[in-house]
C-alpha cells in the first residue's frame, strides 16, 4: 500500500494549504495544549463515543463532564448562549486536533447539532435561557420524534395530534425509529396542531419530556430488535403526554420553518469530518490484510484503492468547503453541500463493511466481540452500516433533491411510481 500511503502524504500537504488564518492558528496552538494536558489516557484510541453497551461509557461521560467545565462543549453556538463561538474553520481544526490526540471528542450529539441551533434560530429569549444550558450540561439528551409509521420521507404526512387544553398541549399518536431513546431525557417531536390548514402548515414543533415513560405516563418506548441484535431504537407511543406550551419552538403551527432549520443540520453536519473516521477503519483493514499476507493480491489493492479514493474525495470536498467558509462565504445555503455528502459517505459505509468483512473472511461474521450482542467490530460496522442510506434522508430523496435544486432538472410528478 506504498502507493496510497504516498497519496496519502501528498494530500495532508494539500490540507496544510488551506490557510485558515493566524487567529485559527492560535487557537490550534491554545486548543492542542489544552488537550495534550487534559486529555484521558484510558480514552486513547477510543473512536466512536457511543454509550449503549460500552465499556468506556463512564470514561466518556466524566471527559464530557471536563471538556463541558473548560468551555470546549457546544462550541460553534454563539458565546452569548453558551458556546464558543468558534468559525466552522475552528471547529474543524479542533476535530483535527482530537484526532491527533486520538481521543474522542464527545459533544452533545443531535442536541448540539440540531436541536440547539434549531432553538437559537427560532426559540425565544427566555426558551434560550432555559434549554440550551441545559443542552450543554447534558442533563437534556434529545431523541428525534420526526418519523410516523406512513410519514418518513414524506415527513410532513405526520398525524400525531397536539391539542391545546389551557397551557398545556396534549399529544397523543405514534412515532418510529426513535434512536437512542433509552439514553433521552427530551425528544423534539413534529406534532398537528390545526388539523384543517394545509400540510406543512399545521405542525409545530415540540420540546417534549420524557425521561418519565413507561405505562401511566402517557409515553411508552418499544424497543425494536435491529440487524445487530441491539435495540437502539424504538418505537413510540405518545397517549395524552402533556407538555406546557412554552415548549413549543417557533409558535404553534410554525414548526415547519424550524424542522427545515434542523433537518439542514442533520444532513450538512459530516461534510468536513467523515473522512476521519473512515480514514481510521481503512488503514486498521489494511493491517489486518497485510497481516494476513492479503495485500499482494490485485484484487484486494483494487478494492482497497476504490476505498481509499472515496475518503481522499470526502475530505477534499470537505476542504473545499473549509476553504469557502474561510473565505467568508456561507456554503450551507447551497443544498448540494448536504445531498451529496449525505449520499457520499452513506454509500461509502456500506461498501466498506462489505469489503472490510470480505477481506477478513469467516472470522469476520464468526467471531465473539467484546459488543453487547456479541458482535466483533467489523460485523457491527458490517450490520449497522447497512442503515446510513436510509436514516436522515433516504439516498433517493437525497438524489431528488440534487436533480431538482442543483441540476434544475423538473420537479417530481407527486405519487409518480409509488
Ligand atoms: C437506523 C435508523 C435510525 C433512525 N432514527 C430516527 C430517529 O431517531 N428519529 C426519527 O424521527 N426517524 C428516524 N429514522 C427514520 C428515518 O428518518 C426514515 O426511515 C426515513 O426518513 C425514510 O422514511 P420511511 O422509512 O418511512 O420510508 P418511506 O418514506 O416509506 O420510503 C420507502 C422507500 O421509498 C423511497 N421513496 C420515498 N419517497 C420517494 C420519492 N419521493 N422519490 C423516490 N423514492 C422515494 C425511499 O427512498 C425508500 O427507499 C431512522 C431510520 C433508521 C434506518
Amino acid at each position: 500500500m506504498t502507493d496510497s500511503r504516498t497519496v496519502y502524504r501528498a494530500a495532508r500537504s494539500t490540507a496544510a494549504a488551506v490557510d485558515p488564518g493566524p487567529e485559527a492558528e492560535e487557537f490550534r496552538r491554545e486548543f492542542r495544549a489544552w488537550l495534550s494536558e487534559h486529555a484521558p489516557p484510558e480514552l486513547r484510541g477510543v473512536g466512536w463515543p457511543a454509550v449503549q453497551g460500552s465499556p468506556h461509557a463512564a470514561a466518556l461521560k466524566a471527559w464530557g463532564d471536563v471538556l463541558c467545565e473548560a468551555g470546549y462543549m457546544c462550541v460553534a453556538w454563539p458565546r452569548e448562549y453558551g458556546g464558543r463561538g468558534l468559525s466552522p474553520v475552528e471547529v474543524a481544526i479542533m476535530n483535527e486536533e482530537f484526532d491527533r490526540a486520538g481521543v474522542p471528542r464527545v459533544t452533545r450529539g443531535r442536541a448540539e447539532t440540531t436541536v440547539g441551533p434549531a432553538i437559537i434560530a427560532h426559540g425565544t429569549e427566555e426558551q434560550k435561557a432555559y434549554f440550551l444550558p441545559r443542552i450543554i450540561s447534558g442533563e437534556h439528551v434529545y431523541c428525534q420524534g420526526f418519523s410516523e409509521p406512513e410519514a418518513g420521507s414524506d415527513l410532513a404526512g405526520l398525524r400525531t395530534s397536539g391539542v391545546v387544553d389551557g397551557d398545556e398541549l396534549v399529544i397523543s399518536g405514534q412515532k418510529v425509529w426513535t434512536s437512542g431513546y433509552y439514553e433521552s431525557t427530551m425528544m423534539f417531536c413534529l406534532v398537528r396542531t390545526d388539523p384543517d390548514a394545509a400540510k406543512h402548515a399545521g405542525i409545530s414543533y415540540v420540546l417534549l419530556p420524557v425521561a418519565e415513560n413507561g405505562p401511566g405516563t402517557g409515553i411508552e418506548f418499544r424497543p425494536i430488535r435491529q440487524l445487530t441484535g441491539r435495540s437502539g431504537f424504538a418505537e413510540t407511543f405518545l397517549d395524552g403526554a402533556r407538555v406546557p406550551l412554552f415548549n413549543v419552538i417557533g409558535g404553534l403551527h410554525q414548526g415547519w420553518r424550524v424542522t427545515v432549520t434542523t433537518l439542514g443540520h442533520e444532513r450538512g453536519n459530516r461534510a468536513t469530518i467523515a473522512h476521519v473516521g473512515y480514514a481510521r477503519d481503512f488503514w486498521a483493514v489494511v493491517e489486518e490484510a497485510r497481516a494476513r499476507g492479503l495485500t499482494d493480491d490485485p484484487a484486494v489493492r483494487e478494492k482497497l484503492a476504490w476505498a481509499w479514493t472515496q475518503i481522499e474525495t470526502m475530505r477534499f470536498s470537505g476542504l473545499q468547503l473549509l476553504a469557502a467558509l474561510a473565505a467568508g462565504q456561507d456554503p450551507s445555503a447551497r443544498a448540494e453541500n448536504g445531498s451529496v455528502t449525505k449520499i457520499r459517505w452513506s454509500e461509502y459505509a456500506s461498501r466498506f463493511g462489505e469489503i472490510a468483512v470480505d477481506l477478513l473472511g469467516p472470522e469476520a461474521l464468526t467471531a465473539g466481540g467484546t459488543g453487547e450482542e456479541g458482535l466483533g467490530y467489523w460485523q457491527e460496522q458490517f450490520l449497522s452500516s447497512r442503515s446510513g442510506t436510509i436514516w436522515g434522508g433516504t439516498a433517493e430523496v437525497q438524489r431528488n433533491i440534487i436533480a431538482e435544486r442543483v441540476l434544475g432538472l423538473p420537479k417530481e410528478r407527486k405519487g409518480a411510481g409509488r
